[in-house]
């Protein structure tokens, strides 16, 4: 176990000297060091964060599921077909 809570409250962001905030993957493993007020996420390789910010993730860039939803049927587009424009 190399990252524990005190461990987590000695590192800060890099960029803004903020919190971070430890994800894990699903076995309870550390994954990923989060800066939300960057939106970056660094790494932890073998248990060891990568605290570099050319190594981030970008979070604003990679959205997770569920960011965007289509609207269904609103904005749908009205093909005309009589009135073509810009025809060759
Ligand atoms: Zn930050």
């Amino acid at each position: 176990m190399t990252l524990d809570h005190r461990l987590l409250s000695l590192l800060v962001c890099p960029a803004c000297k903020g919190p971070l905030e430890l994800r894990r993957d699903a076995e309870s493993r550390p994954l990923e060091l989060v800066c939300a007020a960057d939106r970056l996420a660094y790494p932890v390789r073998d248990g060891i964060p990568v605290m570099l910010e050319g190594e981030a993730r970008s979070l604003a860039e990679a959205p997770q599921a569920g960011g965007e939803a289509p609207q269904a049927g609103s904005d749908a587009p009205q093909a005309s077909s009589d009135a073509r424009a810009g025809e060759p």
